[in-house]
């Protein structure tokens, strides 16, 4: 199999199968597993032969989706996590200690924000925010306790985009251990670990799942990482119940083929949207308007499938668009096949400040598109008549 592309390699694999012969892997809903005798136990908990025990530390169907995650993200190896925020979280506390800090990029997920400002003070790790237009001032935000560059491109909902290039460069120079937050470019855009990144992360709730119906994430990385945050996952227990492995393994095998529609409705809606009289902006990375549309080009396969728009008259026009949708749903999930659109000052982001928003562009207008599977001309008719 090594020679095959990831895409491959995602949909033929699978490593287990019971007496039946199953052609789709079979789901291991099981907590525990049967030892053959106590000598196969004692060696089991000693690692001294490989083998599942108990499903906090390993199960078939966690297995496969952490095998099949490490290969589309090229990566050595991984722990699934019961949500993307336990990902974040575990990677953070798995590797940090007392008086070590965080550079961050500003624009990040709302409850990552929470886990620097509210969570890891409470033991002694703190962190400073580089903004994403002044990259040139990044280098005086470290401090000798900085240990992990935390990032997230494109970052939601801003799709604002860091140089994957420079950051790998910056974390070197450094020795700063580089996470980069992949949810929505997906291992299919973007791969990070090839501009140096040690640790990938996601939210397989997203785009891995794809289809809106779990909560789950993933950690991937360089070995020596990941071995030091998975002494912190199999005993502090953010384990991913083996039917969402199941679930996401599954989804895996038609991630490519769901990105690329993905991101062509994406493109042809952005390019719709910039046409609107009451469309102020439009944010989209393949977009030729984006501030970052060369870097877009060159860290990103395709746009991704997240679109964000201001609409003229702020909040009230914002609120009045979003109850006149028919066929969209109004809802706080991304990466879905069914389009959802979201108002993220007022729900995803609203526990930060007013100039927390500003500095990140979430202006009152803005709505942000997370465009799914369905037939294009339909999602632009249902925004255009609710722009009306
Ligand atoms: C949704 C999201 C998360 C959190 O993932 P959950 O599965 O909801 O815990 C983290 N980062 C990004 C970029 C996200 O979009």
């Amino acid at each position: 199999m090594t020679k095959k592309k990831p895409e491959t390699k995602a949909i033929r694999t699978q490593t287990e199968r019971s007496e039946q012969h199953e052609h789709s892997t079979p789901l291991f809903m099981t907590s525990s597993f049967v030892f053959d005798s106590a000598e196969h136990a004692r060696a089991l908990f000693a690692k001294e032969v490989e083998g599942n025990v108990y499903s906090r530390y390993s199960n078939p169907n966690t297995n496969e989706f952490e095998e099949k995650m490490c290969w589309l993200e090229g990566a050595e190896a991984g722990i699934a996590t019961a949500s993307g925020m336990s990902a974040i979280f575990s990677s953070l506390a798995g590797l940090l200690e007392q008086g070590d800090h965080v550079l961050a990029c500003r624009s990040l997920f709302g409850s990552s924000h929470q886990i620097l400002n509210g969570i890891l003070p409470k033991w002694g790790i703190n962190f400073s925010y580089g903004d994403i237009d002044n990259p040139e001032n990044w280098e005086s935000l470290i401090k000798e306790q900085t240990k992990v560059l935390f990032l997230e491109t494109p970052s939601n909902p801003g799709l604002d985009l860091i140089d994957l290039e420079w950051a790998g460069e910056l974390a070197e120079a450094h020795n700063l251990i580089l996470i980069v937050d992949n949810c929505f470019a997906t291992p299919y855009l973007q791969q990070p670990m090839k501009y140096g990144a040690d640790i990938v992360l996601h939210s397989a709730t997203k785009f891995i799942d794809g289809q809106g119906r779990g909560i789950g994430g993933v950690i991937v990385g360089k070995e020596k990482y990941i071995e030091e945050i998975s002494f912190f996952t199999r005993h502090s227990g953010p384990a991913l119940s083996p039917f969402n492995a199941w679930m996401f393994s599954k989804s895996l095998e038609t991630l490519p083929a769901r990105m690329d529609r993905h991101c062509d409705n994406a493109l042809e809606l952005a390019t719709f949207l910039e046409e609107q009289q009451n469309v102020e902006w439009v944010k989209y990375p393949h977009l030729k308007s984006h501030p970052q549309y060369d870097l877009a080009k060159k860290q990103m396969k395709k746009g991704g499938g997240v679109v964000a728009f201001n609409i003229s008259g702020g909040y009230q026009a914002a609120t009045k668009f979003l109850d006149k949708l028919e066929t969209l749903s109004l809802s706080a999930n991304l990466g879905d096949t069914r389009t959802i659109a979201t108002h993220p000052a007022s729900t995803t982001h609203s526990k930060l400040t007013d100039e927390e928003r500003a500095a990140v562009n979430i202006t009152p207008g803005m709505i942000r598109i997370a465009v799914g599977l369905e037939a294009i001309e339909d999602i632009k008719q249902d925004i255009d008549q609710a722009l009306g």
